[in-house]
């Protein structure tokens, strides 16, 4: 028997390179590199997206919001991240809680993770209390640890409204 509980999970990574803006959770970061990618390329923004469109067992962003349409080129994460919420809604879900991981050599994600929480919270209509980001490092392993990207991991509960 359902209790109304559904679960999900999401990561993405993309190459930090010159010439880009650093977008992280809707909230621009000051630094010196930015993510590659179609749109504002906010890794966590769309492992946050995968999560909930996982928990729903819809496709993953990269079917929803192909990165061949032009449509999306250059587009903010947060507008994708809204179109993804009126699924949520519309199957009568609304997000319990959601819980993720920004892995990065830099920049420093202390002095944004506030920012980014509200950010967020305030996307996914929940308490900033809901939201967890947490950072780390891949300890010089792999295109993460050399600085070359950052990766994102995400987990959302959905329950029934
Ligand atoms: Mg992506």
């Amino acid at each position: 028997m359902s209790i109304g509980l559904r679960i999900g999970y999401g990561e993405d990574i993309h190459a930090l390179v010159d010439g880009r803006e650093l977008w992280l959770g809707g909230v621009k970061i000051p630094f010196e590199r930015g993510l590659d990618g179609h749109s504002d390329a906010d890794a966590l923004l769309h492992a946050v997206m995968d999560a909930l469109l996982g928990a729903l067992a819809l496709d993953d962003i990269g079917k929803l919001f192909p990165n061949t349409d032009p449509a999306y080129r250059g587009i903010s994460s947060m507008k994708l991240l809204e179109h993804v919420m009126r699924l949520v809604c519309a199957r009568g879900r609304r997000v319990s809680n959601l819980d993720t991981v920004i892995l990065c050599e830099h920049p420093k994600i202390g002095p944004h993770r506030a920012a980014m929480r509200a950010s967020i919270a305030s996307a996914l209509g929940i308490d900033i209390d809901a939201v967890s980001i947490k950072a780390g490092t891949n300890e010089g392993f792999d295109a993460v640890g050399r600085g070359q990207a950052i990766q994102c991991k995400a987990i959302v509960l959905l329950e029934a409204v």
